[in-house]
């Protein structure tokens, strides 16, 4: 099925907000919050962070001004859609003591509320799949994620402004959307400020029929590939990443782990933000008088040392331990047992690193001296 490419103007952005409320939508996008760009709902595209951008580099974020009325003039900051399909806290269950004194057990309800996502980068599409993969094609189904994953409405926005610390071409995950949208917008600054919009799905043709909109030039669409062009070789970084599961399992004792483990604080800040981490925990709590009860999920991090704690202690009681659980699952065994590597490069554990830890800096280190110790 192929649909007809158009262009929109920046006001149109309006209509598109209002055409998904009205369709009953929770209208996610980003807007500048605590001098971040973040990912909240949206009442009208006015929140968009309208001619703002950032500039980012290992533990460095700052916003800064355009000198344009760009709508999606930045890359990505600490929020991806993860806070949305796998809240970083969500109840299971409650209990209630009844009048015969027996606990009742109530499993909590889905929050049916379809979602709808403005302004999804590719390889947040990439992170967003990868999390599929965990939560809906594996043996077991998550019913929470799976409530809010369903019938969610993705409106994509290609990139022509990476980041500092981005590295999507290098994963294969970017800068252009090529699946897993209804809508993908790119954003032309070139002459007449307007957006392309691809349409991915019939839905998504549905939407776009109630914008203004024009049938989409050759010239447009030149403009639209020259913008995503010049993000994918502007990219703030680079890795090598071929063959990096078999690179990290020959170098699981290289003097790197100890090395890059003086500089770690085990703080988890990078797997907050990462958009595929899933780790999560349970805490069950009750009132004083044994009333009542519940439990609560909440995202939990290899990085603290009770997530490893099985009978008689935790297996990765060190930092260095910890930190090579996580590069090592991240960019090597992720690829066992999902069949793809668990990064995206969308740079965000770089950025937010309180101490500027970056992946693509260590695993450099070790591909420099590959094989030079342990395991071969
Ligand atoms: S690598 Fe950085 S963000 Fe991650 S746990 Fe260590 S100090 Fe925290
Ligand atoms: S490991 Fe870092 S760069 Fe890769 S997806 Fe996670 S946060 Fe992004």
């Amino acid at each position: 099925m192929s649909f007809e490419t158009s262009v929109i103007g920046p006001a149109a952005l309006e209509a598109l907000v209002d055409s998904l409320r009205a369709r009953g939508y929770r209208v996610l996008g980003p807007t500048t919050r605590d001098g971040a760009i973040v990912y909240d709902d949206l009442a009208s595209a006015t929140e968009l962070p309208i001619g703002w951008t950032e500039s980012q580099e290992a533990a460095t974020y700052r916003l800064e001004r355009r000198d344009d009325e760009a709508r999606f003039g930045f890359a990505v900051g600490p929020h991806s859609w993860k806070q949305f399909l796998l809240p970083a806290r969500v109840r299971l269950w409650q209990a209630r003591r009844n009048g015969d004194g027996e606990l009742e057990v109530e499993e909590e309800g889905l929050d049916e509320t379809p979602l709808a996502f403005i302004g999804v980068r590719s390889c947040e599409l990439h992170a967003i799949s990868i999390q599929d993969r965990v939560f809906l094609e594996g043996s077991y189904v998550e019913r929470d994620y799976a409530a809010r994953r369903s019938d969610d409405f993705v409106v994509a926005v290609n990139c022509f402004e990476p980041g500092g610390t981005c590295f999507c071409v290098s994963m294969g995950t970017g800068p252009k959307a090529e699946a897993g949208y209804d809508l993908a917008l790119t954003e032309i600054l070139d002459g007449e400020h307007r957006l392309l919009v691809e349409v991915g799905t019939e839905r998504g043709a549905d939407v776009l029929g109630e914008l203004p909109r024009r049938a989409a030039a050759e010239s447009d669409l030149a403009a639209a590939a020259a913008a995503v062009d010049g993000a994918a070789a502007r990219m703030g970084r680079q890795l090598e990443s071929g063959d990096l599961r078999d690179l990290l399992q020959r170098n699981l004792e290289h003097p790197r782990w100890d090395e890059v483990a003086e500089r770690c604080l085990t703080c988890g800040n990078c797997t907050m933000v990462c958009p595929t981490c899933f780790c999560t925990s349970v805490e069950d709590t009750s009132d004083l008088a044994g009333e009542s009860a519940e439990r609560v999920r909440l995202w939990d991090s290899c990085y603290s040392v009770d997530y490893s704690h099985i009978h008689g202690g935790a297996v990765r009681p060190t930092g260095r331990s910890r930190y090579r659980q996580w590069l090592t699952h991240k960019f090597g065994t992720w690829h066992d047992q999902f069949g793809t590597s668990g990064c995206v490069g969308c740079g965000r554990c770089i950025t937010w690193c309180p101490v500027g830890i970056d992946v693509t800096e260590e695993l450099g280190a070790i591909r420099a001296t590959d094989g030079a110790h342990g395991h071969d």
